[in-house]
């Protein structure tokens, strides 16, 4: 069996051995299904495009996968993961392989970090296998709140990422990606198999890449585009003269060139900027 400590990559066998060694009962609440493929784990970090020295976020490490890839690949990671139960197997495995100088890892829940005191004045890369559960949101909140997060490479349910991916007109656009699209571009980049996670999940997962957009396209307030964007969304299957009654007259629609009668679906990004302009 190859060592831990020359391979530096988890397999299916290490990562059965540490699981039942450390007492663990992987949780489904809390998204456990951990990257058992070597060869994914090198395709992740090949598509990530990371450089040694790159600073990377990595939200979820579970037992240390991907994170062994990506400090392997010679990047500094924080490695933030809410399970206190993992946290020794984790460091095991980092010490293991000696590349625990380049990982910091940190016991929090990413949805409650102090982001600005963790990421100061750098940039970085978010290269994850996020908590199926909480990934909609972690992307959409700190692609709002966090602009040194430039670029992301994320695994995530495969029907979420088509969702944040999906450009007007397609059978899955919708909220997730007329907000994603303020702040970012996203492109599903592959799609993976349930074979390589132990335990395997029951949803189908995606790669997605986001990249942040440089000067942000949509020249109006964010808080108007989404207010508008979850009215119209709220009441998919109505007009947008019915569905954004509250908030606009079919009038001011048509100076901002949209028909009242189109519905949320139909319409670009660019067209709720110019809807939340007025
Ligand atoms: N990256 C590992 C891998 O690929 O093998 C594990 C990925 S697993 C899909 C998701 C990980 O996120 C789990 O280790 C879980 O405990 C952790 N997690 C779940 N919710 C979290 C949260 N809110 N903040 C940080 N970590 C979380």
């Amino acid at each position: 069996m190859p060592e831990l400590s020359e391979i530096k990559r988890l397999t299916r066998p290490m990562i059965g051995e540490l699981i039942e060694r450390y007492g663990l009962e992987p949780s489904r609440a809390l998204g456990q299904n951990f990257l058992c493929e070597p060869g994914m784990v090198d395709k992740i970090v090949r598509l990530s495009g990371v450089e040694p020295g790159d600073n990377v976020i990595e939200i979820g490490p579970g037992l240390g996968s991907l994170t062994l890839g990506l400090a392997d690949a010679g990047a500094n990671v924080i490695a933030i993961e809410a399970d206190r139960y993992l946290i020794p197997a984790l460091n095991e495995v980092m010490e293991t392989t000696g590349l625990n100088e380049r990982v910091q890892v940190l016991h929090a829940d990413a949805l409650e970090v102090h982001w600005d005191q963790l990421l100061g004045d750098d940039t970085w890369k978010v290269i994850a296998n996020l908590p199926y559960n909480v990934s909609t949101p972690l992307v959409l909140d700190l692609l709002r709140d966090q602009p040194r997060l430039t670029d992301w490479l994320v695994m995530v349910q495969h029907e979420a990422g088509e969702r944040l991916a999906a450009d007007s007109g397609n059978r899955t656009y919708g909220i997730p990606s007329v907000i994603l699209s303020y702040w970012a571009s996203a492109k599903v980049v592959d799609t993976v198999s349930n074979s390589v996670f132990l335990p395997r999940p029951r949803v189908s997962s995606a790669l997605l890449k986001v990249t942040r957009h440089e000067t942000l396209p949509i020249d109006a307030p964010f808080d108007r585009y989404a207010e508008l964007v979850r009215a119209g969304f709220g009441q998919r299957r109505k007009m947008l003269r019915r569905s954004l009654s509250d908030l606009l007259t079919s009038e001011q629609m048509e100076s901002a060139g949209v028909a009242p009668t189109d519905r949320a679906e139909n319409l670009t990004p660019a067209q709720w900027g110019a809807l939340a302009r007025l």
